[in-house]
């Protein structure tokens, strides 16, 4: 099946007791036990599974071409769910530019608890090789990378983590499971805030981890899920899996809507550089075509000035919307370095923009009365 019928049909089906072709919100904590002391429909208790949460866990499965996923209450706690799966003395390659809530648990929350970290520039292969050590027992890439859109070769990390014992886990938030599949790419593992672009119209938190085979991180996954408990309600399952049925199309309107504005923009004497893998002047223009279907609808771009400058260009827009986050219906901007934490690797004159599904020439007009 492809992914636009997966998106729809997996995990869900009609509802056996009521013949509803969308799936029903089961909101309850608890599940009726056999006089035999079973569990007719596996369910025993909402923290450890759900009919909600099952059901797009295994959609989100099925998309990213995996065997299993656990859903988790948001994208940072199911990276902070596969972080407690380490030991102290075990070490992680992350890269230097990240979404940067998660380098801040990884630097002051698991780094405090013994976990090493180095934090490189994976644009550069190079960087990875020689960071390994017989400790590392993950690698975690973030392609593309927020907010400056990097990319890294997944293929060429998987060479590498492949001989040894370490396990490669993708982000693919940005780039959805609709442009890049690093499970094909040889990656272990994938994570998603499926906030974003999954769940796709801004209002509910939500994280997954799609996993390619079974290991004991698998399980020890698994298990931190289900005692520790940072999962999603059934309603918010239901709402990500409402979601996720527009994903192909959405995604691919936004990205349509993206590569026009990348090019205008681009162009624009009051823009000094726009970061987006489809313009063919970008470094990593031909990685992308390499290991995406697609380039996503997330840009970012550098208003000539500084963050006084870039500032002032978000107060002038009148259509897209000064917010955090990305992948909605509503176009977003930010200004990243504001908001980020010391130290960040961001430039302060970045504006980085979600382009949502409103008319690409709206959006377009919006944007150049704003820069003048
Ligand atoms: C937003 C985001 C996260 C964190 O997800 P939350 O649901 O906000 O916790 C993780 N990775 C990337 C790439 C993100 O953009």
């Amino acid at each position: 099946m492809k992914k636009e019928t997966k998106a729809i049909h997996s995990g869900q089906g009609i509802d056996a007791s009521s013949s509803a072709i969308n799936f029903p919100i089961y909101m309850s904590t608890t599940f009726e036990r056999h006089v035999d002391g079973t569990y007719p429909n596996e369910h025993v208790y909402s923290r450890y599974s759900n009919p909600n949460r099952l059901a797009l866990e295994r959609c989100l499965a099925d998309l990213e071409g995996g065997i299993a996923c656990a859903c988790f209450s948001s994208g940072s706690a199911a990276m902070m769910t596969l972080l407690q799966t380490l030991v102290p003395g075990d070490h992680v390659i992350a890269p230097d530019i990240i979404y940067f809530g998660l380098s801040e648990l990884m630097k002051k929350v698991f780094a405090p608890l013994g976990i090493e970290f180095d934090f490189v520039d994976m644009s550069d292969i190079e960087n990875v090789k020689t960071h390994m050590k017989s400790n590392t027992k993950l690698v975690i890439a973030e392609t593309p990378s927020n907010p400056q859109i990097t990319l890294t070769d997944i293929k060429a990390v998987a060479a590498i983590t492949n001989e040894t014992d370490a396990l490669l886990v993708v982000d693919n938030t940005i780039a959805t499971p609709v442009f890049q599949s690093p499970l094909e790419l040889g990656a272990d593992m994938v994570i998603h805030a499926t906030t974003k672009y999954i769940a796709g119209h801004s209002d509910v938190l939500g994280g997954a981890i799609i996993t390619a085979n079974e290991h004991d991180r698998w399980e020890k996954i698994g298990y931190i899920q289900r005692m520790g408990g940072a999962v999603p309600s059934p309603f918010e399952c239901w709402l990500a899996l409402r979601g996720v049925q527009t994903m192909t199309h959405r995604v691919r309107a936004m990205e349509a809507s993206a590569l026009v504005l990348a090019k205008q923009l681009s162009e624009h004497a009051s823009v000094a550089e726009v970061l987006y893998p489809g313009l063919e002047s970008n470094p990593s223009h031909a990685l992308a075509k390499k290991q995406m279907t697609g380039y996503g609808a997330l840009m970012s771009f550098l208003v000539k000035g500084d963050a006084t400058t870039a500032i002032a260009v978000t107060n002038k827009l009148k259509l897209i919307t000064r917010a955090t986050s990305f992948g909605g219906t509503h176009s977003l901007i930010e200004h990243r370095a504001s908001i980020e934490a010391e130290g960040s690797l961001t430039p302060k004159n970045l504006l980085r923009f979600s382009v949502g599904l409103e008319h690409v020439d709206d959006l377009m007009e919006d944007l150049l009365q704003a820069l003048g």
